[in-house]
């Protein structure tokens, strides 16, 4: 188990969250921002739904004392959704309240299909009355086409991502040729939402989004770059020394598996950044 801990540093910033706020830390003094994320999903019962909401209200405490430039993102699953919706609505309730009170924002992220629905709705009944609050919409999906299309009509805060999950040909794009030209396509279209974020480490759809930025006139603190922590760091700081705004995704806690394996299946080279440690 130790070694597998180790192993999972690359992509988890630490245990804690002081831990990870020290790594937030340097980042900043690197002019990049830091989203901070709590490890957790499908929470297994209301006492762990709410032992994580207690966590993102510390979370947030912590980074207003620290003064750091970070915000936060969270998974509904882990507030309670897979339990009971109105359980996941208060805790994200709490979380909105306290982020508010520090002027910061709140990314729910986007999980796997059964509740990519569940999430909009709670997101949009939420949204109407605290506008510290974003999603991430995924470009793999079919669907997406018209969320981006209704996020931006409603003002919705969206990152764009490729998606993680495994999902059925039916609702999903199956090859990567039309994923990417998918989030090409919805770059596009939502450089007219408010500060879009683009989150991907592949440098074609950067270039395409910053393009897409350029041609609507979004200057460069008007929308994020945003890649994960262990994964191009070379690449963010090019990218923030070029004048963008970019954000590093920065996990940590314990429960790391379901994060690190859709790492590990999503890239060879990061299973073998794992097999080469594992055998030395
Ligand atoms: C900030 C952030 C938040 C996310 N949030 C969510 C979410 O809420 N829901 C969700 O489903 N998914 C989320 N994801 C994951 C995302 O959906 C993808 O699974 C993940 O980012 C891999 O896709 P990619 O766009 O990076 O490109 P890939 O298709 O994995 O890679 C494309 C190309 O990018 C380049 N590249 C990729 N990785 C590297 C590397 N390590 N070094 C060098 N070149 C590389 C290579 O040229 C590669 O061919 C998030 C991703 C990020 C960055």
């Amino acid at each position: 188990m130790k070694a597998l801990t180790f192993l999972a540093r690359r992509f988890v910033a630490g245990d804690t969250v002081d831990q990870a706020l020290k790594a937030v830390r340097a980042l900043n003094a690197d002019r990049i921002k830091a989203t901070l994320d709590n490890l957790g999903e499908e929470c297994q019962s209301r006492a762990q739904a709410q032992a994580a909401r207690d966590e993102y209200l510390l979370m947030l405490r912590r980074i207003a004392d620290a003064g750091a430039d970070c915000n936060v993102s969270l998974k509904l699953t882990q507030l309670g959704l897979n339990i009971d919706a109105s359980l996941a609505k208060d805790n994200l309730l709490a979380v909105l309240e306290e982020a508010a009170k520090h002027g910061n924002f709140v990314r729910i992220d986007m999980e796997g299909s059964p509740y990519t629905q569940k999430t909009l709705d709670l997101f949009y009944d939420v949204f109407s009355k605290h506008p510290n609050v974003g999603i991430v919409l995924q470009a793999y999906l079919k669907r997406s086409e018209a969320d981006v299309a209704e996020a931006v009509k409603r003002g919705a805060r969206v990152r764009l991502c490729k998606g993680a999950y495994k999902e059925p040909e039916d609702i999903a794009f199956p090859a990567k040729a039309q994923v990417n030209e998918n989030y090409d396509k919805l770059a596009r279209l939502l450089v007219k939402a408010p500060i879009p974020a683009f989150a991907t480490h592949d440098d074609v759809r950067i270039a395409a989004a910053v393009r897409a930025a350029d041609e609507a006139g979004l200057a460069k603190d008007a929308y994020e770059i945003q890649m994960l922590y262990g994964l191009r760091p070379r690449r963010w700081r090019e990218l923030a020394a070029a004048g963008h705004t970019v954000r590093v995704y920065m996990p940590y806690g314990t429960h790391w598996f379901p994060y690190y394996y859709r790492r590990i299946r999503e890239r060879k080279e990061n299973l073998m950044f794992v097999l080469r440690n594992l055998f030395e």
